[in-house]
């Protein structure tokens, strides 16, 4: 089966739904989307997002702050146009029909909350079920529109491009160009050729390479995965952030605990109830992810304790149940009231700040195709990416590219497609060995959290390299021979986005932002203020 449309848009979280309403107002668009629509990190999302709107805020303190977590790697241009497009993207989604919080006494105003890293409040919210109100906000609007198809459960598996075309070898030097995806459509089963003159990668993270992660089972690095096979450039993988405080329990599946419960005052205490992080950062609680991460974990290991605990206890509880309804609820649920008993807490992998890398406007090296959102490297994170930027950073590079994508579209006019043949799998037998699948899955897991967790060393690195290099030769010679399904597709995605999160870890002989490695744990500006790059030598 074959569809054609003007735009392909693979995710349907901020980045994607956001293009997608720009988009269709120049051609037909079409979402696909792994599951149902509104599974995404977005609709996770609790804190809310970064923007200049107090009276006592400015850009230039927004950028500073950004620029400062981002420690040397931001590229100080992306940071300025996406803070100061920020106002404009928050007035957008108002307009669209996000409640955001607003101040007790004045309705006219937005609540600003106040996260780590920031030197001012300025995180809109909706209570702390922000990525809900927003993705349910942008859902309905998206789902107004007559020229938007929202396929779910429909998987990407490839991007099309002249890899695709019988015969083809590649000249030196010839540009790459993406034509869509082959999409999985898990209810016929069958592989559709979705063919599209522009493409737009939004399909998140990859926080299930790691086995404790805040990340829905959506995030398994599919976009990345896609876009290095392809051919694209890929950057700074080795910036994963931990999360402080996920949730510890066992039926909680890594559930968050929202930095803004720190931001209003939670404190972080040992099973003794000794409060420790002000022997790491004067800012104690509020200091940038990464040391409160680091602090935890150092703790943890050096009593072999499992958890550390966050204590809102000395707030007000009525304030409690108001400001965070979610966490309140959610830890009720589990015969936890946080009003009087402190939350258990552990760190897990929360955000990957690099991606496919892409130019100001949202533009990969290849023709025709996008990226925004947590897939894409912007040069707005650097190396640790401040709190609430990133859900800000995904809609204004969506805003970016569709601006970007217009001017293409209007030049493609006489554009036609060529011949891509149909998905075969002729040659491919059902091995009936899917134990396989399960099991390297969770050795990778496993692995990466051990050897390319929180705190590196060269020894673990290299050990994490000959682990996923062998495993990744089988996984692909599986993929080879196997009928197509989602744990498959998933399981070469996760391999593939673990051996590139171990190569840039290899390459970046320094400690920087997320990166922590014992071995170099000193920054290196003479030698390593500059992005790792990684791109297929097989194209
Ligand atoms: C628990 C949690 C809390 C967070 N809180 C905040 C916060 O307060 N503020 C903030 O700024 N950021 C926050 N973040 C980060 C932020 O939510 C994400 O970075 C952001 O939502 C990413 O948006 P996105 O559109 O790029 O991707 P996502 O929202 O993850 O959407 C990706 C989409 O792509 C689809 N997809 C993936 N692979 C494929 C494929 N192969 N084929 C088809 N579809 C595919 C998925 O199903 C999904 O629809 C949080 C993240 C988590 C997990």
């Amino acid at each position: 089966m074959e569809i054609k449309t003007d735009f392909l848009v693979i995710g349907s979280g901020i980045g994607g739904l956001s293009f997608a309403l720009k988009a269709s107002q120049m051609g037909e668009v079409v979402i696909v989307t792994k599951k149902e629509d509104s599974e995404s990190n977005t609709n996770y999302a609790q804190g809310g997002i970064a923007s200049v709107l107090a009276p006592n805020d400015s850009f230039d303190l927004h950028v500073e702050d950004t620029l400062r977590a981002g420690a040397g790697l931001c590229d100080p241009q992306v940071v300025r146009k996406v803070v100061e497009a920020g106002p404009g993207c928050i007035q957008e989604l108002a307009q669209i029909g996000v409640q955001f919080t607003t101040k007790r006494q004045k309705e006219d105003q937005f609540d600003l909350g106040l996260e780590g890293g920031h030197s001012r409040n300025r995180v809109v919210h909706a209570a702390d079920l922000t990525g809900k109100e927003v993705e349910n906000a942008l859902l309905a609007a998206v789902k107004a529109r007559k020229n938007v198809r929202i396929l779910e459960d429909h998987l990407a598996v490839d991007l099309i491009s002249q890899h695709h075309l019988e015969n083809y070898v590649r000249k030196s030097g010839e540009q790459i160009e993406c034509w869509g995806a082959h999409v999985l459509d898990k209810a016929q089963n069958r592989v559709i050729t979705c063919l599209s003159k522009i493409t737009l990668l939004a399909s998140g993270g990859a926080g299930r390479v790691y086995v404790h992660t805040t990340n829905p089972s959506i995030a398994t690095g599919d976009g990345l995965a896609m876009a290095y096979r392809a051919g694209a450039q890929v950057a700074n993988l080795e910036f994963i952030q931990f999360h402080p405080t996920a949730l510890y329990h066992p039926q909680a599946d890594s559930f968050l605990i929202s930095e803004a419960v720190r931001g209003e005052g939670g404190v972080l205490r040992l099973q003794s109830g000794e409060a420790f992080m002000e022997n790491y950062d004067p800012r104690k609680e509020l200091a940038p992810r990464d040391v409160v991460a680091r602090a935890i974990d150092h703790e943890l290991k050096k009593r072999g304790d499992s958890c550390v605990f966050l204590d809102v206890t000395h707030l007000d509880q009525k304030f409690i149940k108001l400001r965070f309804p979610n966490i309140y609820g959610k830890c009720l649920s589990l015969g936890l009231d946080i009003t009087r008993n402190w939350i258990p807490v552990v760190p897990a992998a929360h955000y990957i700040c690099g991606g496919v890398v892409t130019d100001i406007q949202g533009k990969t090296g290849i023709e025709n195709l996008y990226a925004c959102g947590e897939v894409a490297c912007t040069g707005m994170h650097g190396a640790n990416r401040l709190a609430s930027n990133s859900l800000l950073e995904a809609v204004a590079f969506a805003h970016f590219a569709a601006t970007s994508a217009k001017e293409r579209l209007s030049s493609m006019k006489s554009f036609s497609f060529p011949p891509i043949p149909s998905w075969s799998e002729a040659g491919v037998f059902d091995q009936q060995e899917w134990i396989i699948i399960s099991h390297n899955r969770d050795w990778i897991q496993k692995f990466m959290w051990d050897y390319v967790g929180i705190v590196r060393s060269n020894r673990r690195l290299e050990q994490a390299k000959r682990r996923i290099d062998i495993l990744l030769d089988e996984i692909l010679e599986f993929y080879k021979v196997n009928p197509i399904t989602y744990d498959v597709v998933e399981l070469r995605n996760i391999s593939i986005a673990a051996k590139l999160i171990v190569e840039c870890a290899l390459q970046r002989k320094e400690s920087r932002g997320l990166h922590y490695n014992v071995d170099y744990p000193e920054k290196d500006d003479a030698h390593w203020l500059k992005n790792t790059v990684l791109q297929s030598e097989e194209v």
